[in-house]
Order: C-alpha cells, then sequence, then structure tokens
C-alpha cells in the first residue's frame, strides 16, 4: 500500500508501505535517509532526525531552512562603471569608492546609478505616462461624446 513520507529536509515523497525501514535518496534534494514506517508512532522518528542533520554539508538552495545567517543575502546591484563596466555588488556596499576590476577607474557606488535603479524608474515613469495617455483618451472620448450630443441636439432643434 502506497503511503506519504518526508524526507529530513521537507520534501514529500511516497513509497510503499514495503519499503519502511529500508535506505531511499530523496529526488528532490538527494539526502539519504531510511524510509519511515507508515504507523502514526513512527511520525516522531521520522521528524527527529532534522536536528541531527549537519547543516555545513547542506547542499546550495536549502534556503529557508535554518542557517538562517547564510541564506539572508543582501540584495545586489549592478552599477556600471565610469567606462561602462557593469558591475554586480552587494547592496551593503552603497555609498563606497571602489575600484573597476575591468579597467581601475575609481568610483563611488550609488544606487542612483543602479541597473536595479533605473529600470524602477523607468517603470514608474512609464506607469505615470500611462495613466496621462489613459486621461487624455478620457478626455477625448468626454469631448466626443458633447460634441455628438450638440450635433443631435441641434438636429433635433431643426427638424422641430
Ligand atoms: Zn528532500
Ligand atoms: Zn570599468
Amino acid at each position: 500500500m502506497a503511503f506519504q513520507f518526508m524526507c529530513p529536509r521537507g520534501h514529500l515523497l511516497e513509497g510503499d508501505e514495503s519499503q519502511a525501514g529500508q535506505q531511499c535518496r530523496c529526488p528532490q534534494c538527494g539526502m539519504v535517509f531510511i524510509i519511515p514506517t507508515p504507523a502514526p508512532a513512527a511520525v516522531q522518528e521520522a521528524v527527529l532526525p532534522e536536528s541531527a542533520l549537519p547543516e555545513e554539508s547542506s547542499p546550495a538552495g536549502m534556503a529557508g531552512f535554518g542557517a538562517a545567517a547564510t541564506s539572508n543575502q543582501p540584495r545586489m546591484l549592478h552599477i556600471p562603471c565610469p567606462n561602462g563596466h557593469e558591475l554586480e555588488t552587494p547592496e551593503d556596499m552603497l555609498g563606497q569608492e571602489v575600484l573597476c576590476p575591468h579597467c581601475n577607474a575609481q568610483f563611488k557606488l550609488r544606487e542612483r546609478d543602479s541597473v536595479e535603479f533605473r529600470r524602477q524608474r523607468a517603470a514608474e515613469f512609464e506607469r505615470i505616462h500611462r495613466r496621462k495617455g489613459k486621461n487624455w483618451m478620457n478626455w477625448a472620448i468626454a469631448l466626443g461624446v458633447i460634441v455628438v450630443l450638440g450635433v443631435l441636439g441641434m438636429i433635433i432643434m431643426a427638424f422641430n
């Protein structure tokens, strides 16, 4: 009979009851562990080895599972040097003087020079622009309606 169980890293896996107690490898993270028996009492057993896991040896990409210090990485910004070489720099380097490794130009890291900041600005500009455009459309439609109503009114008046 098939049953579901979790690998020590929390990936939900499915196996057969006959496999309980056997070693298996999690296809998601490659963790090798013993398949727990599907009895309710075994649930605790399956959870316990988690705390005994050596965090250092865990492969990358397991963010959010313990080791908060390493998974909490600063945001990366891309800032071009005065000669246009795009450099990747963590957010906490902002405001510091740095040397471009490509051309040795010295410059200050500024958030407003970063690709991310410019992209954000561009998106904001576009959003405002689009809203303005929409307003113009509304005005044009309103004006059109008024003109049409006026013409209709005149036609009706002329027929009377
Ligand atoms: Zn896993
Ligand atoms: Zn450069």
